[in-house]
């Protein structure tokens, strides 16, 4: 296979200036993932800062209530809230193994570019984020984190004010500025990040697979996560990607498929270029990204990554949506019957795990990628619910 081409999907859709930059950063990402004091050090972080091995717990109540075996992977246990800092500690270390001074990242709910903050933090780095100007009004508490952690945020004006807007402005000062370290949040963009970045996240399949066998001395019949670009999927999905374990990824149907309003790229998309890489893509006849919608804001990208795009065509995983409603009501249901409020994005996952456990026999076993907590969802919803 070809370096950063999966399938169909992937490349470097990308200015000539920026091709060298890109290889650079691949040349050095292959040395680091094969340096034993490197990754040494990314997993010590991972377990001593973030908290790692995240736990795999049997949630017997949902279980008892939908009829079948349900675990949840609790990356909403990680420090600062969901699977994100993964892949932000994993490239910062790379960032700073390239004595980069400076990363720059584009968040849209802000999430991302917390956890970029973050281990700029720890590394003692400056950071700059971009961010969309409605997503900064809707998110304020994110920006808020972002400024405490040392960051800049700077306010992208131009278009929708969200986060495609903030993307181009990233790629466009990382043109200019190419001293700088771009981290970006998911396993999208031009080769080589979709493969760095499911190398970052591929720690929760490996744990998954372990924990599962230890505790039910069998692999798992289904795994279920959400997709947004694809990163808590890729990496939940890609240690069992040559099994008999059927992968399950979870789309936002918004307010349902035939509205337009929604982020369904895998499902109601086709195969296209966004943000230089090939991938299936929501798209107007001229090839332009389409709006997208969701209740979800970390799933509201036209776009998905071509792995996982890859995935679809192969059978590796398959693809379905539940709405904004689904998604609502599984949200509560977990809260109040685990005490675990889950993100809005993790809670498309579990309103499929859900419907799909009612079809099951009672020993069958599905996991749930439980992506990230819902603390920052919780105004919204309570205001939903009132
Ligand atoms: C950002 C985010 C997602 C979506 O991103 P992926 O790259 O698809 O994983 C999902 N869940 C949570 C909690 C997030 O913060």
């Amino acid at each position: 296979m070809k370096k950063g081409v999966f399938g169909k999907y992937g490349g470097q859709y990308v200015p000539d200036e920026m091709i060298k930059i890109l290889n650079d950063l691949d040349k050095e990402f292959e040395k680091a993932v094969k340096d034993k004091e490197f990754m040494d050090r990314y997993y010590f972080l991972l377990k001593d800062y973030t908290g790692r091995p995240s736990p795999l717990y049997y949630a017997e109540k949902l279980s008892n209530k939908y009829g079948c075996k349900i675990y949840l992977k609790r990356e909403d246990l990680n420090h600062t809230g969901a699977h994100k800092i993964n892949n932000t500690i994993g490239q910062a270390l790379l960032a700073e193994r390239m004595g980069k001074k400076k990363i720059i990242a584009e968040t849209g709910a802000g999430q991302h570019g917390a956890a970029t903050a973050t281990a700029a933090a720890l590394l003692g780095m400056e950071c700059e984020i971009f961010m969309g100007e409605v997503d900064v009004q809707k998110q304020k508490m994110n920006v808020f984190r972002m400024q405490l952690l040392g960051a800049k945020v700077n306010v992208v004006k131009e278009g929708q004010r969200t986060l495609k807007e903030a993307v181009d402005a990233a790629l466009r000062y990382y043109v200019k500025n190419p001293e700088v370290f771009y981290l970006l949040g998911s396993v999208v963009g031009p080769h080589p990040y979709p493969t760095m970045v499911r190398e970052f996240q591929k720690i929760i399949g490996e744990e998954t697979k372990k924990q599962i066998l230890e505790k039910e001395n069998r692999m798992p019949d289904y795994v279920v996560a959400c997709i947004g670009g694809g990163s808590n999927a890729m990496g939940i999905f890609y240690e069992f990607r040559n099994s008999p374990v059927k992968l399950v990824g979870v789309e936002p149907a918004g307010l349902g498929l035939d509205t337009g309003k929604h982020a369904a790229a895998l499902c109601k998309g086709s195969p296209g270029i966004i943000h230089g890489f090939c991938c299936y893509l929501l798209q107007d006849e001229k090839g332009n990204p389409k709006e997208v919608y969701s209740i979800a804001s970390g799933l509201d990208y036209p776009g998905v990554g071509p792995e996982p795009s890859h995935y679809k065509d192969e059978g590796t995983a398959e693809y379905v949506t539940i709405t904004d409603k689904e998604a609502l009501d599984a949200f509560n249901v977990c809260s109040r019957m685990e005490g675990i409020i889950p993100a809005l994005e993790s809670s498309h996952a579990l309103a499929y795990a859900f419907k799909l456990a009612k079809t099951l026999d009672k020993e069958k076993i599905i996991i749930v990628n439980l992506s990230g907590r819902g603390d920052k969802d919780v105004e919204f919803v309570a205001k939903l619910n009132a």
